[in-house]
């Protein structure tokens, strides 16, 4: 059970991960495209974040710059000896280890770190930039030297007396730094950088990026190349060229010839050199970094889900288990390993209400003589033979909308489809119990004795439905023959009946409304009586009367069955006593007096019985004790006791009912019968059935090597009379001779000398 448990836990995890992941790659599919934007836009800040870091660094240094030169051209300009500019230059340089600092004269000289040097280019070239403007002061520039390197140029510029003339202070930095900088690193992965002057031209691009962009290449020329098919794009570009010319500076979305948009992002590096770095991206360039991020970002979701379905799965799992365990104690019974009286109750009306139409019935039943089972053939068979009720049940029935279980010892309750395989059904089952019974070696026919109800639509409550199907099953008892009762409302009628009985027998026997009548007991072949048997009859006070059939299956499940016979008992020990003590005007005949089976569960019987026959000091062998077939059946060991005991006490022995149990004959060879009442119900077959004839013929035969003799019961025609003398059937008990009367009618009838 617990394996299976746990596959179905596996299954169940792993269905569920399927799912989850089958969420995660749809809702992937779905909003890839909005996740990718929103990752597009989060690289587009940061880039701009960089951006700016960037050009802050750059700005920062010409700043730096710009204090720089103005500082030195203060020193130098006060000492202008060029030995001491030399050595300012050198303490500079020392200081200033990434800035190449001249100083360059007019007189064509050039100042550094090292020494002095005729060198007019630096100056020529210096003149150049400003040649317009003739004030002293600072300014910046930024140029580049190669292919691959771009300076910031800080130059401070001073005249020398009162002509025209300047000498400049001159401090190159290689920005090419900057760009390498780890900070700047995203910058140059994801986007098209390049620092650019007033005119657009591009003084310094991202060395790593080789995009689909020419270098040495004027910005906006470039960017107007790559919009060429559109006008209105290229309108654009003039548009952002002229904003820039006028200084305003705006970050601006084009987009390029395949329709892809370039992001462009523009910030100004150094101003008073109009030094601006210039950044432009497309979404194709990011697109490895965002479906990385996104991807990631899947994965990481994925990972969460699947790690919180595993963890409900394991604690919803867990719980299962706890909760089956519980089930399995509380709902399953033990024996037959299938469920219990709680789980009937539970599930049964969901079957009912699951199955609405279909017609239900609820059968409670029992085996027949189970105990018999338990004590001839033990525990464990009859074990088998329970497990086997229900796992045959199973078999036959549906599992789904039927069920059975086992409520204690030999007691089920079943409920199942009433349509038109019922019956054959039952059998099939019934069958299948039988077969099972004889796979374990018993013999003895398994016989369910079910009391059935049928469910009607309006029903709701299973504990009235059950207590139905078990009032049913009750109003078997005490009958052998019938093995199936269903309920109705006529069965109410007979409790009532019952519990009126039970009300009424305690005062009805004290106040004597329990009567003594006698039938006789014929001789056919010489015609006269030769005994009576005693029957009770209930008169009661209003003169109408109740017959035994009505009551004794009561009192013998009452237990005031003992008291009935003990009473009979005593009136036919009286009777005879009555009889005997006046020989000369009475006839003495054999009286014989039913015993139920119930009353030798009492150990103290033989005693009692004694005592009853103490009372009245009679002749014993006057009475006769009746005792059914089936009780030697269902007590064997008890009643041969009980039996040999009545014999050593001198009563004669009757087996009754003979020919309606099971196993008569080898009783027979136990048990010193003196007289074997043949049943009527056997008897009443005779005339029909020849083979019934040629066993009773048999049976007489028996009888009379036995030394035994028959009675016939029921012999009500003269036919019958006829064929049981034929027979060789010497002495009957029937209406035909005379019905049971009172003792006083029998006495003046039959006694009277
Ligand atoms: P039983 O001991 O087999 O008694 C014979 C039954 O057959 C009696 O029914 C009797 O009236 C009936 N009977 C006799 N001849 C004929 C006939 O020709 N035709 C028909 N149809 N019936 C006939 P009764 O008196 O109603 O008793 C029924 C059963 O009740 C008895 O069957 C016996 O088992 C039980 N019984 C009667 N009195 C007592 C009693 O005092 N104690 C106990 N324990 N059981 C009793
Ligand atoms: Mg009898
Ligand atoms: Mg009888």
């Amino acid at each position: 059970m617990d394996n299976s448990l746990d596959k179905k836990v596996v299954r169940k995890l792993l269905i569920a991960a399927g799912v989850v992941l089958f969420i995660c790659v749809l809702f992937t599919f779905i909003h890839v495209n909005d996740v990718r934007k929103y990752y597009y836009n989060l690289v587009q800040e940061e880039l701009s974040a960089h951006l700016d870091v960037a050009s802050a660094t750059i700005n920062n240094k010409a700043e730096e710059m710009k204090d720089i030169v103005t500082s030195l051209s203060g020193e130098i300009t006060e000492n202008n000896n060029g030995k001491e500019a030399v050595e300012i230059l050198k303490k500079y340089s020392e200081e200033y280890q990434d800035m190449n600092i001249r100083y360059v004269t007019s007189d064509g000289k050039m100042y550094d770190a090292e020494g002095i040097h005729t060198d007019k280019s630096l100056y020529e070239e210096i003149s150049a930039y400003n040649a317009s403007s003739y004030s002293a002061g600072y300014f910046s520039n930024c140029y580049k030297l190669d292919e691959n390197s771009a300076y910031i140029r800080g130059v401070y510029r001073f005249r020398i007396g009162d002509e025209k003339v300047y000498n400049y202070i001159v401090a190159d930095s290689n920005i090419d730094d900057v760009f390498n900088d780890a900070e700047f690193s995203v910058l140059r992965d994801l986007s098209y950088v390049c620092i650019i002057n007033r005119d657009g031209e591009m003084v310094k691009e991202s060395g790593n990026l080789v995009r689909d962009y020419p270098s040495e290449h004027n910005v906006f020329e470039l960017l107007k190349d790559s919009v060429k098919d559109t006008a209105y794009q290229a309108k654009r570009v003039d548009t952002f060229r002229n904003k820039f010319v006028s200084e305003r500076l705006s970050d601006m979305t084009l987009s390029d010839n395949n329709g892809e948009k370039i992001y462009l992002s523009i910030k100004e590096v150094v101003k008073t050199n109009s030094m601006y770095i210039v950044a432009f991206y497309k979404d194709s360039y990011v697109d490895a970094r965002v479906n990385n991020i996104v991807v990631r970002s899947m994965l990481f979701c994925l990972v969460i889900i699947v790690a919180l379905t595993t963890y409900i799965i394991i604690i919803w799992a867990r719980s299962t288990k706890v909760r089956n365990v519980m089930d399995s104690l509380a709902y399953r019974d033990d024996v037959t390993g299938g469920y219990n009286y709680n789980y009937f109750r539970r599930n049964a009306p969901l079957i009912i209400q699951e199955n609405s139409e279909e017609h239900y019935v609820i059968c409670r039943y029992d085996i027949h003589n189970f105990r018999y089972i338990n004590e001839a053939y033990g525990h464990r068979k009859a074990d088998e033979i329970l497990k086997a009720c229900i796992a045959e049940f199973n078999k036959i029935f549906s599992k789904e909308r039927e069920l059975c279980v086992r409520i204690n010892s030999d007691q089920f309750l079943a409920l199942m489809i009433n349509d038109i395989e019922f019956a054959e059904k039952n059998q099939k089952y019934s069958k299948a119990v039988v077969d099972a019974a004889i796979d374990q070696g018993v013999k003895y026919p398994i016989r369910f004795k079910m009391g059935i109800y049928q469910v009607r639509k309006e029903d709701r409550d299973i504990d009235i439905m059950i207590d139905h199907a078990n009032v049913a099953r009750k109003n078997l008892k005490g009958d052998e023959k019938v093995l199936e009762k269903t309920y109705s409302d006529s069965i109410i009628v007979e409790m009532k009946k019952v519990d009126f009985i039970e009300s009424e027998m305690k005062k009805a026997l004290a106040s004597g409304e329990f009567k003594v009548f006698l039938q006789p007991k014929w001789d056919i072949v010489n015609n006269y009586v030769i005994g009576a048997e005693a029957l009770i009859r209930w008169v009661r006070s209003d003169g109408s009367m109740v017959y035994p059939s009505d009551f004794i299956s009561v009192f013998e499940r009452n237990g005031f069955i003992e008291n009935i016979d003990f009473y009979m008992l005593d009136k036919v020990c009286e009777l005879i006593s009555k009889l005997e003590s006046d020989p000369l005007h009475f006839n003495v005949y054999p009286v014989s007096v039913n015993q139920s089976r119930i009353l030798i569960n009492n150990p103290d019987y033989i005693s009692n019985v004694e005592k009853v026959v103490d009372k009245y000091s009679i002749d014993v062998s006057k009475i006769e004790v009746e005792i059914t077939e089936t009780v030697f059946f269902d007590e064997k060991v008890k009643m041969l006791e009980v039996c040999k005991n009545l014999k050593a006490l001198n009563f004669k022995l009757d087996m009754d009912d003979f020919g309606s149990g099971y196993s008569s004959l080898s009783i027979l060879k136990d048990i010193p019968f003196d007289i074997l009442k043949i049943d009527q119900e056997f008897f009443s077959e005779a005339q029909t059935s020849a083979k019934t004839k040629v066993i009773m013929s048999k049976i007489l035969e028996m009888a009379e090597g036995l030394s035994v003799d028959v009675i016939c019961e029921g012999v009500e025609t003269e036919e019958q009379v006829k064929t049981l003398k034929d027979l060789g059937c010497k002495f009957v008990q029937g209406y035909y001779y005379g019905k049971p009367m009172p003792m006083e009618e029998f006495v003046e009838k039959y006694c009277v000398k």
